[in-house]
């Protein structure tokens, strides 16, 4: 199967890959997705090492229903007002109509919360650090395979704590420690850490903190995001503790996320025309054997490659051994699909002693002594890592621009170009203003403002923070 050219179409390229690879697929209940064995062994990889890092950090996992009375998303004003349109409600049940609607968790503070009202009544309680692996709706009408979808996976982590302060840092903690530490180590992708703009916060949030990721056609996509919640959701759902001081107080919330977008946020950031470029720590194949033989060679070739691939010990290795296909045919096949090497192993090779390793993210092919292959594949494993790193590095800065005037903020927004950062005056007029011309959003701003010196690239007052616009999935 062909692909289209990234530079000629990058939606259908991207549509073809997930197709292609056996990412997923449209479902039949429209606006949702299924996802695939190949598709749903990287998201499997991700969640680990997301959950590891939660863990890590002192939080347990639980788990909240899927159903919520409708009442309960009532409460919190600014969450109702910015979930209701994405709301699915269930009237029925059991052959009758409801008393209460249901609806589907589109995310779960509002249940989390009223139960938190039963857990907390002392500073003793505090803080409780719980996260759950779950599925949520949101209704969406144009919906792209797991960039938006109605249905999707993610994590969501929501916390209780005694002070401000102390929510503030978890907020923080998750943001860099968890979200950029998987994204940049996992993923191989580095990211931007920041402050969310008000317009762009999560329904009921004081402060909402993003990694941003560019993709290949200069797009940004927002990977991740940790909300500092302040008091709203304890105040809405009557959570009190007994403080230290003998006072009732409301304990201070912090929510956070992930979820299968970064299957996207993956292909779109290192895949090239001809398919995937997997990291390999995510890879669900690491190596892909491809033996190379004639009918009498077979059994000598088979052999040789179930040794091999027995002496890579924790390297995840697929044999690729069927018959009804040519090496040409498989070799493109695993291309697409991003597997990180591939190895050739044909009686030639084996007689020298060696075999053909070939790496997908350069395409560079070199022979390897069998003898020295054990310790040869993590090598190579890890050098690709780093090299998808970098080079997805020198991506974002050759795509990143300071303009100087608002004439080339806007040509450099309208064409995609990537990154654009420039002086910002902080008024929610000067960026609707740029939203209006570009449909470019600001994506962050520096995690600590710091004096800013110069002026709005809009207006021309003195600047207050540094943004990064772009246009954004
Ligand atoms: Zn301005």
């Amino acid at each position: 199967m062909a692909l289209p050219k990234q530079s000629d179409d990058f939606p259908a390229w991207y549509q073809q890959v997930v197709k292609g690879a056996e990412l997923a697929e449209n479902s039949l209940a429209r606006g949702s997705m299924v996802i695939r064995p190949y598709g749903y062994a990287l998201w499997e990889a991700i969640q680990s090492g997301v959950d590891r890092r939660i863990k890590r950090t002192g939080h347990s996992n639980v788990y909240f229903p899927l159903l919520i009375p409708q009442s309960l998303l009532d409460k919190e004003a600014d969450h109702v007002e910015g979930f209701a349109p994405q709301v699915a409600v269930v009237t029925h049940g059991g052959g009758s109509k409801l008393e209460e609607p249901l609806i589907i968790r589109p995310t779960s503070e509002t249940i989390i919360w009223a139960t938190y009202a039963k857990w907390i009544q002392s500073y003793r309680d505090l803080p409780l650090l719980y996260n759950q692996w779950a599925n949520v709706v949101r209704w969406e009408m144009r919906t792209r395979l797991f960039l938006r979808t109605s249905e999707f996976l993610w994590q969501e982590g929501h916390t209780a704590h005694e002070t401000a302060d102390e929510a503030i840092a978890e907020a923080r903690m998750i943001l860099l420690d968890v979200y950029r530490e998987t994204v940049e180590e996992d993923f191989a992708i580095p990211v931007l850490a920041g402050r969310k703009t008000e317009s762009e916060r999560f329904p009921g949030a004081i402060e909402t903190l993003a990694i941003e990721a560019l993709m290949r056609d200069g797009k940004a996509l927002q990977a991740g995001t940790s909300h500092y919640l302040g008091q709203n959701f304890a105040k809405a759902y009557g959570v009190q503790f007994l403080g230290r001081d003998g006072q009732q107080d409301f304990p201070y919330a912090t929510s956070w996320g992930v979820s299968t977008r970064l299957v996207g946020g993956l292909i779109m950031a290192h895949g090239d025309d001809k398919g995937l470029k997997l990291p390999p720590r995510l890879a669900p194949f690491q190596v892909v054997i491809v033996p190379i033989y004639r009918d009498e060679q077979k059994g000598t070739v088979l052999e040789a490659v179930k040794r091999i691939s027995d002496s890579l010990g924790d390297v995840r290795v697929k044999i690729d051994d069927r018959e009804e296909h040519r090496p040409g045919y498989k070799f493109n096949e695993w291309e697409l699909k991003g597997v990180p090497v591939r190895l050739e192993i044909g009686p030639r090779d084996l007689e020298a002693g060696q075999v053909m390793a070939y790496r997908r993210d350069t395409g560079e092919k070199s022979a390897v002594p069998l003898t020295s292959l054990p310790s040869a594949v993590p090598d190579l494993l890890a050098d690709i890592h780093r090299s998808l790193f970098q080079s997805a590095l020198e991506f974002r800065s050759e795509h990143t621009f300071a303009p100087g005037s608002y004439a080339e903020l806007t040509d450099l927004l309208s064409s995609g170009s990537g990154f654009v950062q420039g002086g910002w005056c902080g008024s929610p007029e000067c960026e609707d203003k740029v939203k209006d011309q570009t449909k470019a959003t600001i994506r962050v701003l520096p995690l600590d403002s710091e004096a800013q010196e110069g002026h709005c690239v809009v207006c021309g007052s003195p600047a207050i923070e540094l943004a990064t616009w772009a246009q954004s999935y």
